[in-house]
């Protein structure tokens, strides 16, 4: 990342009121250092992060802010509670810096296994008049896909327990589902994040997001689009998830990233979810609405909207299995290994593990 890009705040409408997410650059995601999420590219952060002047950005930014929001995210690139990311005296100037800052919910993101006493504590302190959020990304509810799609570095128990951790501190948490799976066919990944929704609020998430995956630079979701065929899920996949929960949990079911924030500049992100140029703009206002007010009537009216695009889409995923299917994924990591020069043995260990433990995906 350049260092000009080291802070970054976008204002968007969302239940029902003004959502402030305010980001900052770090280090990078430790996990992504270790080899990281196939689809994100928060590793990709800086070694010469100068904290006085993200502080004092980020001063500039919130001194500009005179509303009250309904959410406020504060977010890094990677996990606000690991301190190897975001130093002590980092979150201590962040506390004095949001001081003045009002809204209903305060949320910070961050990865299961970085969920620590002295962090929630910090939450606790910070704004205190906020309802407080921690937000999880959780992507899938079945460990095999965390492993070998996702290579998430965490499991669906270290979520459990983390759940349990925040609740204890008085505070809420939030599970963000995957939908576009890598090496999953879309119409599998419309089921997974069906189970994943289901499964992340019976394993104690208060609220669950869900976060249409875009193809981003340097991630291996960009060599398996640029190279194997994988393409971003269609809008009307994220309708179908939707869809396909009961109305009574919708409430607690909110979108987001289902825009393209970059338009034409294709510098960072490659390919992002979409339908048609004839139905873009209006799909994205009921998406927007279901946004504003997560509920059975809105989703109604982006399931009520025809296009040709949807009758496409139908089609497309008539044709496509909703299993997760072992044989191509193995297929996939064959020409992945060839690719990157991967030594045969580690592949055919690697191929021998995910073979045995295939079938755990149950529904
Ligand atoms: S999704 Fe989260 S845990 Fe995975 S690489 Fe990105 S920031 Fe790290
Ligand atoms: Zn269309």
């Amino acid at each position: 990342m350049p260092p000009k890009m080291r802070t970054h705040y976008r204002i968007e409408r969302a239940n029902g009121g003004l959502l402030c997410d305010l980001w900052f650059l770090t280090r990078g995601c430790i996990h992504d250092a270790q080899g990281g999420c196939t689809m994100c590219n928060y590793g990709k952060g800086s070694w010469d992060v100068q904290w006085e002047e993200i502080l004092s950005e980020l001063e500039y930014i919130v001194e500009k802010l005179p509303w009250e929001f309904e959410d406020f995210l504060l977010t890094p690139s990677g996990s606000m509670l690991d301190e190897r990311e975001v130093p002590l005296e980092m979150r201590e100037g962040m506390s004095k810096l949001l001081k003045g800052v009002r809204a209903k919910r305060f949320i910070v993101e961050t990865r299961a296994d970085t969920v620590n006493e002295g962090g929630l504590e910090f939450i606790q302190g910070i704004m205190p008049d906020s309802e407080k959020y921690v937000e999880i990304g959780y992507e899938s509810g079945h460990d095999w896909i965390l492993r070998n799609c996702i290579n998430k570095g965490t499991d669906t128990g270290a979520f459990g327990k983390a759940a349990e951790m925040i609740h204890q501190a008085g505070i809420k948490v939030t599970a963000n589902v995957g939908v576009g799976l890598p090496f999953l066919s879309e119409k599998a990944s419309v089921r997974e994040a069906v189970y994943s929704v289901k499964r992340a609020l019976e394993q104690g998430a208060d609220s669950v997001v869900l976060f249409p995956y875009h193809v981003k630079h340097g991630t291996l979701l960009e060599v398996l689009y640029q190279h194997h065929g994988y393409q971003c899920i269609s809008l009307w996949s994220l309708a179908a998830v939707l869809e396909k929960l009961p109305k009574q949990m919708l409430e607690q079911v909110q979108i987001s990233w289902y825009k393209d924030y970059f338009g034409e500049d294709r510098s960072h992100i490659f390919a992002s979810p979409s339908t048609c140029g004839k139905c873009a703009k209006d799909v994205m206002r009921l998406l927007d609405q279901y946004r504003e007010e997560p509920s059975g009537k809105n989703l109604d009216a982006v399931l009520k909207y025809h296009c040709e695009c949807k009758e496409e889409w139908e089609k497309r995923l008539d044709g496509q299995s909703a299993e997760v299917e072992y044989g191509r994924i193995a297929d996939e990591y064959r020409q992945l290994a060839k690719e990157f020069d991967v030594n045969d043995d580690i592949l055919e260990e690697e191929l021998m593990i995910m073979e045995k433990t295939a079938g755990d995906i149950k529904d």
